[in-house]
Formats: structure tokens, sequence, C-alpha cells
């Protein structure tokens, strides 16, 4: 079935015995046995959930994966994950990734013997002469967070066979809807779903989804062992997330490309990096791994002097941490979500004190840019007279 079946269908026909459109929400978290030696399949909500499967098996789907999971938040999944790798592994990650994932590598894996090296991915002999015979993954964020630099998927999933390498991707940015990384040859894809997939910035979830039976009961193991599993109300939100999740995409997707052209021409704005725009180095490896560029633009100004005032003045976009919900939010990474990542290696990735990140809502275009003009222009004004 196409996406956008998957989608809408999220959640429907799961319950035979009352045909509900809309997939109840189980609370239960223990389930009675038939007789002795008997099961309904479900035992303890820890362990499986019916709300939750529904969530689980439609993730699968999307990702065209065998199996899904669905975690309390993007690090708990994300932390399932490193839990696969034992004292003495090395692994490699992109340089400029989420600064969550870099604080529990750097500050709860290194102290126990996890070893990891970051590398600008987007460059693949960078990758390959940094493998070392004690690596055993490399994970990879492409678009990265926040200069959208480009990974290639398939090339890397290459040199992981080769190098006997688990590939895993954080596809938050892009969603099943624009980039299916198991199909490129990713082994794990993790997606923050408190993001685009939930989409309402209302419920804080992690996704895992897999193509491989064996790779699948290890990190069942995993979820049904440490228990940071989903809540049964908040899978069903997710549910109710996902029916939408194609036209969403679409939209933040449209207007994230004027946006990006127009703030390109604007005269207080210095750089813009967006994978759409023709001058993005990355923009034909996206394109052949991508269906389309996804709603995160980030763009640096001409004076750091000129952040807080226009931040101020903003009206319509908030400036909030997150990202991926049908409002528009912008975040100043520097001192937010890349705060935990030393200051020269922020610099080096591009996360100067000058940068923006904006996520893209599904509100009129024209509102975006007259709001954004609007608090620029007054940032400068102010900056200049002051
Ligand atoms: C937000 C985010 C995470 C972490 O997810 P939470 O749901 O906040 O725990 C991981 N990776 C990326 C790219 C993110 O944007």
């Amino acid at each position: 079935m196409q996406i956008e079946t998957i989608c809408s269908q999220a959640g429907n026909r799961k319950d035979p015995s009352t045909g509900a459109i809309s997939i109840p929400i189980h609370h239960s978290t223990t389930y009675g046995h038939p007789g002795f030696g008997q099961s309904t399949g479900f035992d303890y909500t820890r362990s499986l959930n019916p709300t939750r499967l529904a969530l689980e098996d439609t993730l699968a789907s999307l990702h065209n994966g065998i199996r899904g999971f669905a975690f309390s938040s993007g690090m708990a999944a994300i932390d399932a994950v490193t839990r696969l790798f034992r004292p003495g592994d090395h692994v490699l990650l992109s340089d400029d990734l989420y600064g969550g994932t870099y604080r529990l590598f750097e500050q709860l894996l290194r102290p126990v013997g996890v070893d990891a090296t970051y590398v600008d991915t987007s460059n693949l002999s960078a990758v390959e002469s940094n493998v070392r015979p004690t690596t055993v993954a490399l994970f990879v964020e492409t678009p990265s967070n926040p200069t959208l630099k480009v990974t290639n998927i398939q090339a890397c999933a290459h040199l992981a066979r080769a190098k006997n390498l688990l590939l895993i991707v954080d596809n938050t940015f892009m969603t099943p809807y624009h980039q299916r990384p198991l199909d490129l040859g990713a082994d794990i894809v993790v997606e923050s779903a408190t993001k685009y997939l939930c989409g309402h910035n209302d419920v804080l979830a992690g996704t895992l989804v897999v193509r491989d039976a064996a790779l699948a009961d290890k990190l069942y193991f995993i979820q049904n062992s440490v228990g940071a599993v989903l809540g049964p109300q908040d899978a069903w939100l997710l549910l109710r997330g996902i029916k939408t999740l194609h036209l969403r995409m679409e939209r933040h997707e449209e207007n994230a490309r004027k946006l990006a052209s127009w703030l390109v021409q604007h005269p207080l704005v210095s750089r813009v990096y967006y994978p759409g725009l023709q001058e993005h180095p990355g923009r034909s490896i996206h394109e052949q791994q991508s269906r389309g560029y996804g709603g995160m633009i980030s763009f640096e100004v001409h004076s750091a002097d000129w952040i807080a005032p226009f931040l101020e003045h903003l009206r319509v976009i908030t400036f909030a941490e997150s990202l991926g919900g049908v409002e528009s939010l912008i975040t100043y990474p520097a001192r937010q979500t890349h705060c935990d990542i030393p200051e020269d290696m922020r610099n080096r990735c591009g996360v100067t004190d000058r940068l923006l990140r904006l996520s893209v809502g599904i509100e009129s275009a024209d509102d975006l840019m007259t709001d954004i003009h609007a608090a620029l222009t007054s940032a400068r004004q102010e900056v200049t007279v002051g």
C-alpha cells in the first residue's frame, strides 16, 4: 500500500470485536487468561498493549520494516539502541547530531566504556578512515540538526555491510513520508515521534523500526526489560497524528520551500541552510534518497546582537524548543538544543551564535514571512539606535 493509505488507515481494522475505526485506548495493565496455559496474546502491558501494538504495526508498515517499537521519548528509543553496545565498543556518529544524543554518548556511555567519535558523515572517506577494529555501529542523521548536512544513506549502508557495522539512522526530520532509510540499507531507523509523526506538539514519544528478525528480538527484549514504553493514551494520540502525516508533511515542505527561497534574498540574512535550495551541497544526494526536502530551515543573521530582540518581536512564530508541529517554532541552537556541545566543536559544525533553526509550520507562508521581516527589521533598528 502507498504511504498515504497506511497513514489514513492507521489503527483501523485492529479491533475485530467491535469494528471500531478509531482503535480503543486499552488502559488495562494486565489481561486475564482464559485458562491454565492459555493466553489472549496479551499478559502485561509493558510486554504488549493492544493500542501500542496497533501503533507499532503502523510504524513497521510506514518504514517497510518487519517490526516497530514505541518508546516514551525519542531519547528512550535511542537509549534502547545503545543497549546493544558493550564496554570496549566504538561508535561513529554524525558530528552535528541532536544534542541529546551527544549528551547520552558522552555523559552516560563513555563513562561505562562505550567510545564514540563524531565525524562529518557527509564525507564518506572521513567515515571510513575512522572505522576501528572495535567499531560496531554508525549512527547518522540526515539531513543533520541543525545545519541540514546530507549523508548518503546507501553509501553508508555499503560501508556498514563491508565493515560489519550496524547502520542506525535518526530520521526525525524527514519521517517515513519523505525518507525510508531501511529501504536504503539501514538496519535501524530511529525517530523522535514527538516531532512530525505526532505533529501537534502534544505527545512525547520515540520510535524504532527494523527489518531483521534477530535484531527485532534483541530490541524487543531491551524494550520489555527496561520498560520505557509508550503509554496507551499517548500511543493513541500518535496514531491520530499519523493519520494526517502525509498532508502535514506536504504543507510543511511547501511552506519551507517558499520561506527558504525568500530568506536567501533577505538583506538581513547572511546564510540559509535548506536541502531544497539549488546551492545546497547535498541537494542531489538528498534527492536520490528522499522524496521531499522537509520543513526545517536554518539561517544565520548578520549580527548576533539581533538574535534576542528578533526573537522577542516575533508575533506568529514561537521562540521555543522542539519542531515538527503544525505551529511554527524557532530555536537558537547554540543556547538551546546544542548547549551541551563544546563551543569549538559547535562552531566547526556551523552552529554559530548567529544561527537560528526554524520549524516551518502549516500556517500561511505569507504570514510567516511578514512576521520574520517585521521582527528582523525592528531588531536591527533597535540595535543600531541603542
Ligand atoms: C527531539 C529529537 C530527539 C529526541 O527526542 P525526544 O522525543 O525529545 O526525546 C532525537 N533526535 C532528533 C533529531 C530530535 O530532533
